[in-house]
Parts: structure tokens; sequence; C-alpha cells
């Protein structure tokens, strides 16, 4: 049979597994398989050209069990709804293994940002808003940034919002720009997360990481920022990274600033004056410590999980690794940081600036990188132990953890 593919098929097919091995009852399983709610929206946009082209989009709040739903806006050519459920069931998961009052949800417009103008993209974000704000609110479900949405379109769609009802709602979305009540130390939340769980993994399993060899795949935000972090927290030696052009390759380090400045000029990490330029299939399989994949879905299948090198897979990326590579890669004794705690520094650092949205009150850098840093470690440990008490790989214990969180909210409610 074909390995599947499909992200919500992977979703439902990973929270099946975790139900099966906590002895999940079947009203409770079944409820969590699917998303309480979903907006299908269709947003016609004004091109610059003078032509009306016709957009869809979707919103989707998984499960608000444990507070109001919360999670990223996608913009993607190859944006599907599936895609978009198994994002909103992976942020449910995420933000209940970080023990934030938090639910799941998701967003997504099927576009072509690079091929947009800005005026386009903030009538798009704008006709995005105008549609979907009657499901949104501070109390109800809140976005921020995902893959190829920014600060800038999180600015026009709160301002949309606002316009909306009338007055100022800065709390309606976050990963906002500072001066419109952004938080200090969101840029790099997520990847400064990844990090804290990278070096409590050298921890645990008594890895030295000063030096240790790394290679990222993806060189967006939360690529970019892994790259100079993890140099600068842990004494990472960036060897390769990849963008969707492709990858490049330097056996004694990449210096991330010279990196990030060729991407800017030229559009991509490739032709990297002094690195050999290498397919992202092969930056997959390098002989590296830590293997960072920061980019899309299903990178790690059963095609190449059997040629990973790595001793640390740390997930930046959401559904990097479908679930026949996780049985290979927890064979290989593989140490694999699962998406939903690996890249949850991102939706911490949102839901502190969700708090200080609430009472207007702002905290210095530091106050958020302490504070982030306490939450992922005691998160990663959490998932660590219950993995080993289980005998079962990270990805399932991180489940145990955050399904049996949100399955006792649903109990307490009286849903199931
Ligand atoms: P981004 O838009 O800033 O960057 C995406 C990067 O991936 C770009 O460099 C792009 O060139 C690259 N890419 C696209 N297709 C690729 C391919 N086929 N092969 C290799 N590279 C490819 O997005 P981001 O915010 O950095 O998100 C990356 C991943 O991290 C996504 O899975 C996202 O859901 C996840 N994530 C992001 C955040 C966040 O706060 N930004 C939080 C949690 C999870």
């Amino acid at each position: 049979m074909a390995e599947e593919l499909n992200p919500f098929a992977i979703a439902q097919k990973q929270l099946d597994q975790a139900a099966e091995i906590m002895g999940l009852d079947p009203a409770t399983h079944e409820l969590l398989r699917w998303p309480l709610r979903e907006l299908h929206v269709t947003l016609p946009v004004r091109m610059d050209d003078g032509t009306v082209k016709i957009f869809h989009g979707f919103r989707v709040q998984y499960n608000d069990a444990r507070g109001p739903t919360k999670g990223g806006i996608r913009y993607h050519p190859e944006e599907t709804i599936d895609t978009v459920r198994a994002l909103a069931a992976w942020m449910t998961w995420k933000t209940a293994v970080m023990d934030l009052p938090l639910g799941g949800g998701k967003g997504g417009i099927i576009c072509n940002p690079k091929e947009m103008s800005q005026g386009e993209l903030e009538r798009l974000s704008r006709a995005y808003i105008r549609q979907v704000g009657r499901i949104l609110g501070e109390e109800m479900d809140v976005p921020a940034p995902d893959v190829y949405t920014n600060p800038q379109i999180m600015a026009w769609m709160m301002d949309e919002y606002s316009f909306m009802r009338g007055y100022n709602v800065p709390g309606v979305i976050t990963g906002k720009p500072i001066p419109l009540g952004g938080s200090q130390g969101r840029g790099d939340a997520t990847a400064r997360g990844g990090m804290y769980c990278i070096r409590e993994a050298g921890k645990v399993l008594g890895i030295d990481l000063k030096g240790a060899t790394t290679a990222i795949q993806g060189y967006g935000n939360a690529g970019q920022y892994a790259h100079l972090l993890g140099e600068e927290l842990l004494g990472l030696k960036v060897v390769a990274v990849s963008d969707s052009k492709g990858g490049i390759y330097n056996p004694d380090g990449l210096d991330p600033k010279a990196v990030m400045e060729h991407k800017q000029k030229t559009g991509s990490v490739i032709n990297f004056p002094g690195a050999k330029n290498i397919t992202n299939a092969e930056l997959l399989e390098l002989d590296v410590t830590v293997l960072i994949p920061a980019a899309l879905e299903n990178q790690i299948t059963s095609a190449n999980a059997d040629r990973i090198k790595a001793k640390i897979v740390a997930e930046l990326a959401n559904g990097p690794t479908t679930p026949e590579a996780d049985e290979v890669l927890f064979k290989n004794g593989i140490y694999v940081i699962p998406d939903f705690l690996c890249n949850a520094g991102g939706v911490t650092v949102s839901y502190f600036e969700q708090v200080q949205n609430a009472y207007d009150y702002y905290w210095d850098v530091e106050m958020v990188h302490e504070r982030l840093d306490r939450k992922m470690t005691a998160a990663f440990h959490a998932v660590h132990e219950t993995a080993q008490e289980y005998k079962v790989n990270n990805r399932m214990g991180a489940y145990i953890v955050a399904v049996s969180r949100v399955a006792e909210a649903c109990k307490l409610r009286g849903w199931v």
C-alpha cells in the first residue's frame, strides 16, 4: 500500500496510535479526530492590473476545550483544507503539551505570495479578515503568522479587524510588529524554543553539542534563526542549509550572517561562495549530529528514513516526518524532538503577546526568554519522561501528554 501523505490522515493516524496506547475511551477518541468547526471562504481581490481574481481560504477551529483556538495563517499555492485541518490538530496538541490555556486552530489561503505585489497581498489579507473576522476574537480564536505570512500581514489583519469592531483590538492576532503591540522575542521564538529542546536533548543523551555538525532544511523564519541561535546559544556548527531552490554544504561551517545576506541579495541560499550546492534530499541524509527540518511536511518518509544519519532530529517544521518514517527512526535509535514540542516556542511567545495585550503592559526581552526557557524545558522533560515510561517514541510521548490534557478538559466540560 502506498504511504499515506495526506497530512490530516497522518494527524488522525498519530492520534489513533496514541489513543490505543493510552486506552482512551471511544467517544473522546472520535471527538478528538475531527475539527469542531471550519469556515471556507471565497475572496474577490482587485489585482494591480485592474482585474478581479478569486481566491479561496479556510479557518479551522479544531478544539477549544482548554481555551480560545490559536494558530497561524499560511499562504501557499498548494494549500488544502486537509493541510489546514492537520495543522489545526497539531496546534491543539502543541498548546496542550506546553500547558497553555488555549486550544488549536489554523488558517490558510491558496495563493502564491511570491507572484503578488505588496498592494495585492494587503487587499487579499484584508479580504480574508472581512470573511473570517466573524469567528475571530481574543476570547474565540487568535491567528498568527505561518509559512509566507509575516508581521506586516498580521498588522493589516489586526487593522481590518479593528475597523470591523470599531475600536483597537491588538489581541486578536499575534506576531504583530512591536509598535502595534507585538512582543519582544516573538521573531526568533520558534527557533529559540527549538534550541532549548536541543540543549535538553544533548543533556539526556550525553551528547556534547559544542561544535556538533548540523544541517537545516528551510531558510525562512524558523530556519534562519535556527542557524543564528544554534551557533550563538549552543555552539552548533551548521554545515548545510537549504531553501525551496536547493541547498549548500561546507564541512567547515557556514556563517549565518553571510548566508542570510546572500539569500537576501540573490533570492536563495544556493551558489553561496565557498560552499558546494546540494539538493534538499542530499541535505537530509548528511552525516551530521543534528538535523533540523524547518520547511514543510512529508520530508522524511519511508523512502529516505533509513538513510537519515543524524543523532537528533529537531522538527521545527510541522509534520516533516511520516508515521512510517517515525518507526524507522525509532528503530534506528534516532532521537526525534517532535514538531509540536520542538516548534512550540512560537505559540508560547504568541501567548505571552496575548497576555501583554490583555493587560497593556509590556515585558523586556530578557523576561520573554527566561519564561520561554522555563516553559520549553518543562515540556521537553514531560515528553521525554512519558516516552521513557511507556517505552514509545517521543512523538507518542508528546501525544500522550497533550491528549490526556485535552481529554480531561472535554470531560470536565461534560462533552464526553
Ligand atoms: P517561512 O515562510 O519563513 O520559510 C519557509 C522556508 O521553507 C523558505 O526558506 C522556503 O524557501 C523553504 N521551503 C519551501 N519549500 C521548500 C522545500 N520543498 N524544500 C526546502 N525548503 C523549502 O516559514 P517559517 O515560518 O519558517 O515556517 C517553516 C516551518 O516551520 C513550517 O512547517 C511552519 O509551519 C513551521 N513553524 C513556523 C513557526 C513560526 O513561528 N514561524 C512556528 C511553528 C512552526
